[in-house]
């Protein structure tokens, strides 16, 4: 079966008017050198290139989400892998550069500074920052970064653990975490930890010749810091450093202590004196999972449903999606791992992606792909492509904010009291166990930027200095050593340096829409949607502000919302 075909493309083209031919990158440059060649003189000229950059770009980025869906949907079709890796060789490399061609094209332009500043303050501020930080000397040097992030990857999807007479691999030994058999669990969690440990010279070695090349990296682009290099590169023009730090503080005051509460309660349901590493995931009452539905077809029903509680347009967008087939939610052989949500950019149409087997976290996946579904519909008809998108900190405000408003629903799958309270329970103290982490990594991340010098030595304590400022109650004797190195399953600290607390400031301006929707539902909702209408084109602060949320995260937001969670898990009875 193949999926995306006879997907409706109602934006009709004035730009790109031949179909492209993407078997090669000669036949799609002359788009390109149109571009880079029309006149720039008047306002209009210009806006009318905006557009038809977009048009091009929309055009491009569509075939390559296609391949890529189809080849996740398929991977034992070789032909489908071998298209979409073409495509990222000989387009994708080379869209880059023609694109950064093109922004030093309109920077130059003498109606550039005649642009009406409010509709585009966020895409010449974007344009203006790629263009300054562009080194040619750097490109090769990325290409290095990103092979080196390859062979972490590579190394820790290799790690295989040998238990009970067969291989697994470390994502099928998590699951024995959740098994009621205390010994199993520990036997599973030190397995793996072995593994671990086995590999951890070389994840240092890996790491280092990382920042080594990052140092570079930011030092030609005329950085002496990497950290004032990353929150560039990263378009962090609303926040500094100071405001991180102000979250960690307001993790440490607020969370940490909400977190640690919780896990005494754990080790008292589960009778135990001390708590270890291995007793953290299990259902503190031993029961069994969950299980929601029975089918992928089942879950999408129930979706359906409770997105048209949250709001009828919402039910209407999940129908859409499932009438034109852009959901492809089941687990089965063939497919790869994980879930996502992506967007057909010509179409402007969503895709949605996941690997359903009936437990309670599949329709917490959906309903978070489907806030990022939303996002999609809601900013169609936006003409720039740069901006239907919105910063991921934004991004995820939508995906987390109807997982939560749809969680008001989810009798829809549980119509028994007692499964509903479980699964809102887990789904609450699983955002209070994740802030701290965050808040660790980041932290570690400012440390280890922030300290060029350090040895390997001085890298694992200053990690062990932060698990006591934000770690857990777990009783970690006899593996110290280990707990010294257990950042290097944390990939974005390999791959995407400093980039994580997005999460968590995402995660705080949804706890603030759901809030919202205590006091007045319809409102809240509104509000949100009002909100993701807006896309990328303003910057964070507004967007925050356009759903009602305050753009925010250090200890005067933390403290009210971690009370407010705290008194929402009271109230829940199980
Ligand atoms: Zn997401």
């Amino acid at each position: 079966m193949t999926v995306l075909t006879n997907i409706p493309h109602q934006f009709g083209r004035r730009f790109v008017l031949a179909p492209l031919d993407f078997s090669r990158w000669q036949n799609i440059l002359p788009l390109f050198e149109m571009l880079e060649r029309s006149p720039l003189d008047t306002l209009a000229q210009l806006e009318s290139w905006l557009l038809n950059r977009s048009e091009l770009m929309d055009a491009i980025q569509e075939e390559g989400s296609v391949r890529y869906i189809r080849m996740t949907c398929d991977t034992e079709n070789k032909d489908l892998e071998k298209s979409y890796f073409d495509y990222l060789e000989e387009i994708s490399e080379n869209v880059k550069s023609a694109d950064h061609r093109l922004k030093i094209r309109i920077l130059q332009s003498s109606s550039w500074s005649h642009l009406p500043s409010r509709r585009y303050f966020v895409l010449k501020r974007s344009f203006q920052n790629d263009v300054d930080l562009f080194r040619e000397e750097n490109v090769r040097l990325e290409t290095e970064e990103s092979k080196l992030s390859q062979n972490y990857q590579k190394l820790i999807g290799s790690l295989t653990v040998e238990f009970e007479g067969r291989e697994q691999t470390l994502q099928q030994m998590s699951r024995y975490q959740e098994f009621p058999d205390r010994s199993l669990r520990e036997a599973a969690w030190k397995a793996v930890v072995d593994v671990r440990w086995r590999e951890s010279e070389r994840l240092e070695a890996i790491f280092n010749d990382l920042l080594e090349l990052r140092r570079k990296i930011s030092f030609n682009a005329g950085y002496t810091s990497y950290r004032d290099y990353a929150f560039k590169h990263l378009e962090r023009f609303d926040y500094i450093p100071e405001d991180c730090f102000r979250f960690h503080e307001g993790v440490e005051k607020a969370v940490v202590p909400l977190m640690r509460k919780i896990e005494e309660r754990r080790a008292r349901d589960l009778n135990l004196a001390k708590l270890r590493p291995w007793d953290l995931s299990v259902d503190p009452q031993n029961r069994p999972p969950l299980k929601p539905f029975q089918e992928a077809g089942d879950l999408v029903e129930g979706c359906l449903k409770i997105t048209r509680k949250v709001d009828n347009r919402f039910g209407e967008f999940v129908a859409r999606m499932r009438e034109l087939r852009l959901l492809d939610l089941e687990s089965r052989k063939g497919k790869a791992p994980g879930g996502y949500q992506a967007s057909l950019e010509e179409a402007r149409l969503p895709f949605i992606f996941m690997n359903a087997v009936g437990l309670d976290g599949d329709v917490r996946t959906l309903l978070h792909e489907s806030g990022h579904a939303f996002h999609v519909f809601a900013t169609r008809d936006e003409p720039l492509t740069d901006y239907r998108h919105a910063p991921i900190e934004f991004c995820e405000v939508a995906s987390m904010g109807m997982e939560l408003l749809g969680g008001e629903f989810l009798s829809e799958f549980y119509p028994n009291s007692e499964d509903f309270n479980r699964s809102r329970k887990r789904h609450l103290e699983g955002i209070i166990d994740i802030l701290p982490w965050i808040a660790r990594v980041d932290a570690f991340q400012h440390w280890i930027y922030t300290h060029p010098d350090h040895s390997v030595e001085d890298r694992r304590k200053a990690w062990l200095k932060l698990h006591r400022r934000f770690g857990g109650i777990e009783d970690w004797s006899e593996f110290e050593h280990f707990q010294a190195t257990s950042w290097h399953r944390q990939l974005h600290i390999f791959e995407l340096p400093f980039y994580y607390i997005e999460y968590a400031i995402a995660q705080l301006g949804a706890l603030q829409v759901w809030l919202n929707s205590k006091k007045d539902f319809g409102k809240a909702v509104n509000e949100y949607w009002n909100a993701l209408q807006l896309g990328g084109s303003r910057p964070l602060p507004e967007l925050f502000a356009g759903a009602n949320i305050q753009f925010d995260f250090g200890p005067e937001v933390l403290l009210p919302l971690m009370q407010f969670v705290e008194k929402e898990l009271e109230n829940i009875r199980e």
